[in-house]
């Protein structure tokens, strides 16, 4: 699974400039540590408890006690739309595990029954219910192996069980458009099983550490199309009208994996190794599904040959569907993405979804072949869910695409590690769903990274082959990891476990260099220095450490750092230019350096690993009274995107020609339109007129949008009449990137013509470009007279209490109102006009009214959490 959680607030990351997420602090140490001195800082126990009563076992989350195994799971399934209620009969085949049993407990939550009896009797079973567990008496005790059948004809109404729209997402199956109410909006009906809520649309045992093959039947009006696990053995057309699509998985997988999906979809085929792959679109991407989804097969071909195991299931299809819940969810065989990845094959351009496609498609190894044994473990899924998406990058991009990628995983990790920490294998959660946060995913991955360089590549593939091969099928614990890398390296690996997966924390790490001309020894002082209340005290460390005496080429040294504060001594004929620490950069560290800037300077130019050139460059970049500009030039030619770009941010090229052709040369030819687009707006900052040629090229010819808006914008900084006039000119375009550029422009000439610009074209805006493109507009309100202004607040009130308009319209109507405030806040502390100033409070006066009576008058909770959070 991939939350949208993470990307929502990335992209409010560049709206508000914060973030937020809550991770579960770990709870106070439940042993009690001896008293002890380390150099240098000393390290006291918890204070030990006076009364024996004191003592509490610590919070343990343990792995669902199986006592029934469920075998196969067959489903017939119709739908009251109008009721939004599952109409279905499930036929369970189970036994009991090891003891013998006459009692079965199933999870079903908010379902009604109309009969639970075994297959082919009339006669009710005794159960009791209490609307999550159904307790079944089975009349006689089941022996070990004997099997029996259960039917249950059943309602589900997982709207009214789920409770109130802010946790939608415990619904398991959602609804869309069920009426026909809203215009223009597709009717669905789809699944979201992970957690536990499967068990909202019919009777299992769900919990990750149970496993069954499935059979579904899916009765829907012929207009619909049906997706599920499995392969699709047959679709007939019944007298009614309807249609009965059957699906047939037949290898087991957890009951949160089970999914369902119906629609009116494009469904676009390829094949693969004689497996359908399939995807399904709304109908007007049907041309970019390929696009959408890009190298799934090529994708599917390089894990399989990677992990020596063979995509283990009977098909792959990837679906997009509305109001998800989530970001996507690795379903077996089925994975349902949110619709934010549903994009132009020309938008898709550098700005792919192929990290989440890895994602989910990892997860058919890691999460539904072996399966994490409960929600304490998920980062057996998880993490190497998010490590795949380095691997595809390593394998399709290099490794420089890579390391950006675990350079944001990292920050990731640290930023919420700030806010707590605990165990990778965490059994002292309070809800399961705490667990999917950025310890399970990022860190998870990250750990993964580092015992790829502890082993080596051969090792570490050949062991995840090991680990595949003995526990399909079966739920894991980070054991069963360890284990096989310990049969196939033949080495101990518990105290690599003990203190990444066993432990919390990660190391802090401080580094400081020293050099004695005398004995002609250079030393590299590492300290961990942190917080022994929340992590472990020390981290065993090993790593490389690269020692240049010249440009060039370093000497390797190997080093493992076993004692909190350690000094480490190398020989050096003369004072080195550089001791580079951890140079493969594969720990998971939080690294406190103390180069000067002539060493980084050096580093940048000198090591091979993106993370070493990128760490210096960005030193450089913060460090004002470093003398860095061959450095930042250099920077111009890196080989990777992410650092010619901050390069072109930072190069000042108006006095320089070599530099200005340079740059004219990356606007025309860089490979990466991210690049092309930061090289325009650096010749635009030139205000040298001789590249308006340059610029109007690129308006011309650019595919990619970003490069072209860029352009556009860099235009009207060239020469503001031909900037503007070429923004009339496209003003009809429906592109929603041009409306907005052409917005940008507008709002900067000052005109309040304009306004009526903005107030036509909101509309052919959909969610999170609306807010730039509020910006400009509330950019150009400022300018307007009072009359006008007073007709737009209104406006802007109607919009964010209109609740048929989307979200994002409504967010950006409040928002535009929020904004306003803030800025006349401001002007009213500087400005000396006295007149100005009362007009001022009265307009902050009248916005705080419109605020409070729109947030009293909103019941989305979306709407209400955005308003909390940012402080409306
Ligand atoms: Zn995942």
């Amino acid at each position: 699974m991939k939350q949208q959680y993470f990307l929502f607030l990335t992209l409010f990351f560049f709206l508000f400039g914060c973030t937020k997420k809550i991770v579960p602090t770990a709870p106070e140490p439940s042993v009690t540590i001896e008293e002890r001195t380390l150099d240098p800082v000393e390290v006291t126990a918890p204070p030990i408890a006076n009364n024996p009563e004191d003592y509490q076992l610590p919070k343990y989350n343990a792995s669902y006690t199986r006592v029934h195994d469920l075998i196969h799971t067959k489903l017939d399934i119709r739908f009251d739309w109008q009721n939004e209620k599952v109409i279905g009969k499930a036929t369970l085949t189970l036994k009991p595990l090891f003891y013998p049993s006459r009692t079965l407990q199933l999870d079903a939550k908010g379902l009604t029954f109309n009969k639970v009896a075994f297959e082919g009797q009339r006669e009710n079973l005794d159960y009791e219910y209490d609307d999550n567990i159904l307790t079944i008496d089975l009349g006689r005790e089941f022996k070990a192996n004997e099997e029996y059948k259960i039917f249950i004809d059943y309602v589900a109404h997982p709207a009214a069980t789920g409770g109130s729209s802010a946790i939608t997402s415990n619904q398991g199956l959602f609804f869309i458009n069920p009426r026909n109410e809203t215009p223009n909006k597709p009717q669905q009906i789809w699944t979201q099983g992970e957690t536990e809520w499967n068990s909202r649309w019919f009777p299992t045992i769900d919990k990750p550490n149970e496993r069954c093959t499935d059979e579904i039947y899916i009765t829907v009006e012929d207009r619909f199309q049906t997706l599920s696990n499995g392969l699709l053995k047959s679709s007939k057309k019944n007298a009614d009208g309807t249609r009965t699509d059957y699906w047939k998985m037949n290898q087991p997988h957890a009951p949160y994996l089970f999914m369902m999906a119906v629609g009116e979809f494009a469904v676009v085929k390829d094949t693969w190794r004689g497996k359908p792959i399939l995807y399904f679109v709304e109908k007007k991407y049907e041309k970019d599904a390929r696009a959408i989804f890009s190298n799934t097969i090529p994708m599917l071909e390089f894990f399989s040959e990677k992990l020596g195991v063979e995509y283990p299931w009977d098909k792959f299809a990837q679906i997009i569907v509305r109001d998800y819940v989530s970001g996507a969810m690795e379903n077996t065989t089925a994975v349902i993405f949110g619709e934010f990845i549903q994009k132009t094959s020309e938008e898709l351009i550098d700005a792919n979804n192929e990290s989440i496609v890895a994602h989910e498609m990892f997860h058919h190894w890691f999460g539904d072949l072996v399966t994490c044994e409960s929600w304490a473990n998920l980062t057996m899924n998880e993490g190497f869910a998010n490590y795949s998406e380095y691997l595809w990058y390593e394998h399709a991009y290099g490794a420089d695409e890579a390391d950006l990628h675990r350079k944001d995983e990292l920050k990731g990790y640290l930023s919420s590690s700030a806010r707590g920490v605990h165990d990778l294998i965490y059994f002292g959660y309070n809800d399961n769903e705490d667990m999917f946060d950025a310890h399970s995913y990022n860190k998870g991955g990250l750990v993964l990274h580092m015992l790829r360089n502890l082993v080596g590549d051969d090792a570490f593939f050949k062991s995840l082959n090991v680990y595949l091969t003995k526990n399909k099928y079966t739920a894991v614990e980070a054991h069963n990891l360890r284990l096989a890398f310990e049969e196939v390296t033949g080495k101990d690996l518990n105290w690599f476990f003990n203190q990444w997966y066993f432990s919390a924390g990660h190391p802090i790490l401080e580094i400081k260099y020293g050099y004695d001309a005398a004995t002609h020894k250079a030393t590299v002082t590492l300290e961990q220095t942190q917080d022994v209340e929340k992590s472990i005290p020390i981290f065993k460390l090993p790593m490389a450490v690269d020692v240049y005496l010249e440009n060039g080429k370093p000497i390797r040294h190997q080093i493992t750092m076993t004692k909190r504060l350690q000094t480490f001594e190398f020989d050096a004929a003369t004072k080195p230019l550089l001791i580079d620490v951890d140079a493969d950069r594969a720990l998971l560290i939080d690294r406190r350096d103390s180069h000067t800037s002539e060493e980084y300077a050096f580093q940048y130019l000198n090591t091979k690993k993106f993370l070493a050139r990128w760490e210096a460059f960005e030193a450089l970049l913060v460090d004002e009274n470093a003398n860095a500009d061959d450095v930042f030039a250099a920077g111009l030619n890196d080989n990777s995107w992410f650092i010619k770009m901050r390069a072109l941010e930072k190069v000042d090229i108006s006095h320089d020609d070599a530099l200005k052709t340079t740059v004219a040369n990356l606007a025309k030819n860089a490979k990466n339109s991210n690049v092309r687009a930061s090289a325009m707006q650096s010749l635009a900052a030139t205000e040298d007129k001789a590249f308006i040629p340059n610029i109007k090229a690129a308006i011309q010819n650019e595919k990619v949008m970003r490069v072209k808006t860029s352009a556009m914008i860099g235009l009207y900084r060239l020469d503001n009449a031909e900037g503007v006039a070429y923004a009339e000119q496209v003003k009809n375009d429906k592109n929603p990137a041009v409306i907005g550029t052409v917005g940008e422009i507008f709002a900067a000439t000052g005109d309040t013509k304009y306004l009526s610009y903005f107030e036509k074209k909101w509309k052919d805006i959909e969610g999170f470009e609306l807010i730039p493109f509020f910006d400009s507009y509330r950019n150009l309100v400022t300018q307007a007279d009072g009359k006008t202004y007073a007709s737009v607040i209104k406006k802007m009130k109607s919009i964010a209490l209109n609740t048929d308009e989307s979200k994002w319209l409504r967010v950006s109507g409040t928002k535009t109102l929020n904004d306003l405030r803030e800025d006349y806040k401001i002007e009213m502390n500087d400005t000396a006009d006295k007149a100005r100033k009362e007009l001022l409070v009265k307009r902050v006066d009248v916005l705080t009214k419109m605020i409070e009576e729109i947030k009293s008058n909103t019941k989305d909770t979306w709407l209400l959490d955005v308003y909390n959070y940012y402080q409306y």
